[in-house]
């Protein structure tokens, strides 16, 4: 069988699972967990391989799950991810109203798409053809949210980093993968797209990464209005300390796309009583590792010297975050033709630097990776108005592209795969992203 009749053949096999590739979105979409607490949704994911009869290990990061597809050879390995968890979103009609936990980020299209991807290899016979394996991943955490909560579960030792994957990276689960694709859902407000109901695909590029930060200052209660000078008020050095950041900010260069975005999660305790214990939460986001480094270290000076104005103390607890994301240039022309060919080229685009981030960044630093941004979604992501309008794109035909892709790369004797190796130039180690990593875990003291 020529590559391309065994392309055309797991297009149609995708297709004609079409209802069940729906039907496991749509049972994720009803059921959003938290990053780390996906047990429903791994459990729905053992299920799907399962019934596909497809070997899997589970509890990878506490709730990953991972299969694997052997080709008639293992030279290679290739990945395909989908990510478990939800957002917080309470105001979304289909939030859970215990957790207050949504799908409006889309990782349950994620999850269908890359189980849709092992239905189609599998119905088509496709892997006997292969040179290389495939890896189906279900990953989880990627969103960065409930600090608190994950501080608990490192202070528990259950996981070190907040990531999903640079978690799973840290214990050796991306060790046998040689590459990585992944979709994400993308939203668009083109008036044509949504009249049409047909969205349009984004080969990303670069987006930023960041560092995570807990900041807590303290001071010296004391009467808010009959003894203000006993006091040292927490809440004016917290102040002081974001306005020493925004009297930075012309120094933040256009091509570092520096984000630092606070908030105070604690501002006092009782309104007659001056604050002495204020805490804050941020990230702070750029464009590479060296000017997230050289930004933090600017921005907690700053918020030093909010408390050296006040005589106040601080504690700024630096959190090891995401690193940006490098898309591989061969695999994004690959999944680029691949899908061109199914939605027509005119749909296919190439995304500006992304100020967001994403845990696939980590990823992308030690492994060649490609991660497009599919646009059959309206309103906003991580809003209440998220919506899907164009399921064939994200569903079939993102799966059917990435399907084609993994074909292209492992057909015959992996040759695809290893000239995009051979193109490719990891920009750390694992054992230097781990360094790295830890080079940013640290925590920043000043006064009381
Ligand atoms: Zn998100
Ligand atoms: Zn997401």
């Amino acid at each position: 069988m020529t590559k391309n009749e065994l392309k055309a053949k797991v297009c149609q096999a995708i297709a004609a699972r079409k209802q069940e590739i729906l039907a496991l979105g749509n049972a994720i979409y009803a059921e959003p967990e938290l990053g780390y607490k996906e047990t429903k949704t791994a459990a729905k994911v053992e299920a799907a391989f399962g019934s596909l009869g497809l070997d899997y290990s589970k509890g990878h990061a506490l709730t990953g799950v991972k299969a694997r597809m052997k080709g008639n050879a293992s030279k290679r390995t290739v990945a395909m991810l989908g990510e478990l968890d939800a957002i917080v979103c309470p105001d979304h009609p289909m939030a859970d109203p215990a957790s207050g936990a949504a799908h409006c980020c889309g990782h349950n299209v994620q999850i269908a798409a890359m189980v849709a991807v092992g239905m189609g290899l599998k119905d088509a016979g496709a892997m006997q053809h292969l040179g290389g394996d495939v890896v189906l991943f279900a990953v989880p955490a990627e969103e960065y949210v409930e600090i608190t909560y994950r501080n608990n579960l490192r202070e528990q030792g259950k996981i070190e980093y907040f990531g999903g994957k640079a978690e799973l990276i840290r214990l050796g689960d991306f060790d046998d993968v040689d590459m990585a694709l992944q979709m994400h859902v993308q939203t668009t407000a083109n008036q044509q797209e949504l009249d049409s109901g047909k969205g349009s695909v984004a080969l990303s590029s670069t987006s930023n990464g960041f560092i995570g930060k807990l900041v807590q200052y303290t001071g010296r209660a004391s009467h808010a209005a009959a003894a203000p000078d006993q006091g040292v008020n927490a809440l004016n050095a917290c102040m002081m300390g974001v306005m020493g950041v925004n009297a930075l900010r012309d120094t933040f260069k256009e091509s570092d796309y520096v984000r630092f975005h606070p908030i105070i999660t604690q501002g006092g305790d009782l309104v007659n009583v001056v604050p002495s214990d204020v805490r804050m939460e941020s990230y702070v986001r750029a464009a590479s590792t060296a000017a997230l480094k050289g930004y933090n270290e600017k921005i907690n000076r700053a918020l030093e010297a909010g408390a050296m104005a006040l005589g106040a103390g601080v504690k700024i607890q630096d959190l090891p975050g995401y690193l940006p994301l490098y898309n591989d240039t061969t695999l994004n022309d690959l999944f680029g033709a691949n899908a061109g060919a199914l939605v027509g080229e005119e749909k296919v685009v190439l995304s500006p630097h992304m100020s967001g981030s994403t845990d696939t960044g980590d990823l992308s630093h030690i492994m060649p990776v490609c991660h497009p941004w599919v646009g059959g979604c309206s309103g906003s992501l991580h809003a209440k108005n998220y919506a899907i309008f164009d399921e064939e794109l994200v569903y079939v035909q993102t799966a059917q592209a990435i399907a084609m892709t993994i074909i292209d790369l492992l057909y015959g004797e992996a040759e695809t795969a290893e000239l995009v190796l051979h193109n490719h130039k990891n920009l750390m180690s694992k054992a230097e992203y781990l360094t790295f990593m830890e080079s940013v875990n640290k925590t920043t003291t000043f006064g009381e």
